[in-house]
């Protein structure tokens, strides 16, 4: 058995965390919060997985796209498949772990397709099979099947739940925290810019929250006042927050979501239910949420805009445009 098939079997079911350590909502963060690990699934589930085939496909260089790929590889996102030995030839395919981010990848292109002017033009168009139509999806509860908004779940920390152990870990190495805030490829520019920073992600999730002042954000990340300005400072440049006066306390800045921030919830919701099952804490659970009209614990699904079914991996298409690597023709997941 060679190392790639020791690998494939410790990541075949969820990862077992160590007491006490950074819990699944910091996994998640460390792993998604990359723009290029984001890119290189994007192209596996679209069946791109040769070395040459993802260099041609992203801005990426050799060395950037040789550490990650090993990254991925070692995290149970991809499995190393050799398909010819002489010369030696391999190519990352996804896995079972890595093919269940299709929900979150559907969230990020819908969410930057909507949201993102520059990007209305160059994103896939997804299309449900089932009913044939180019759809939206529709983030609802997988008990009651009532399409579902942030304030339609309410949250709290479960026995591996904190801010502390929800701090992403750091697996890429990384210059520094404001160098991962700019968009290295350009594809994901304003999802990077929410998401792949570990303040911005904390100031985010404090936002759904409904922290709205600037010293309870303060109290809330544990961050210096300068990255909480700095951050807040993006968040409302781009349109995701927007600030404003206390009704009572004029002298109260208050940042809340705009409909374009609260837009966002879907990523959110399809990382967290994604990190949950794939990373268990000895503890338990770091989140528990549940919908508030039903009662029921919250299972994050998707449904087509178009027929109201429940969307499968299976039965979405992704039909590409200018993407680089796609020339109009049709691939499946
Ligand atoms: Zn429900
Ligand atoms: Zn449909």
């Amino acid at each position: 058995m060679d190392l790639d098939d020791v690998f494939a079997e410790r990541q075949s079911g969820p990862t077992q965390l160590e007491p006490g350590s950074a819990n699944a909502v910091g996994r998640m963060l460390g792993l998604l919060g990359d723009e290029w690990t984001l890119l290189i699934i994007q192209q596996g589930l679209q069946g791109v997985g040769r070395f040459g085939q993802l260099m041609s496909a992203m801005p990426i260089s050799n060395s950037v796209l040789t550490s990650r790929l090993n990254l991925l590889v070692r995290e149970g996102l991809l499995r190393r498949n050799i398909y010819q030995t002489n010369p030696l030839r391999a190519e990352y395919v996804v896995t079972d772990r890595s093919r269940a981010l299709w929900p979150f990848m559907l969230a990020i292109w819908d969410w930057e397709g909507r949201w993102v002017d520059e990007h209305a033009d160059q994103l896939p168009t997804m299309r449900h099979e089932r009913c044939g139509s180019d759809f939206v999806p529709v983030l609802a509860c997988g008990s009651c099947g009532a399409p579902v908004e942030a304030k339609d779940v309410a949250a709290e920390w479960g026995p591996s739940g904190s801010w502390e152990r929800s701090v992403p870990e750091s697996i890429t190495r990384r210059r520094s925290d404001s160098d991962t805030t700019r968009s290295m490829s350009g594809l994901f520019p304003e999802t990077m810019l929410v998401f792949g920073n570990r303040w911005s992600s904390a100031l985010l999730g404090a936002a759904f929250r409904g922290v709205t002042r600037f010293s309870d954000f303060e109290a809330n990340l544990g961050a210096p006042p300068t990255v909480v300005a700095e951050r807040l400072k993006a968040f409302c440049a781009i349109g995701i927050l927007a600030a404003g006066q206390n009704a009572q306390r004029p002298d109260w800045a208050e940042y809340r979501l705009t409909e374009k921030g609260r837009a966002f919830y879907p990523v959110i919701a399809t990382s967290l239910q994604w990190a949950q099952e794939w990373f268990h804490a000895p503890e338990g659970p770091a989140l528990l949420q549940h919908h508030r009209t039903c009662g029921e614990a919250f299972d994050a699904t998707f449904r087509c805009d178009q027929c109201d079914e429940v969307l499968t991996g299976a039965e979405v298409t992704i039909v590409g445009r200018d993407t680089p690597n796609t020339s109009g023709e049709t691939d499946e997941y």
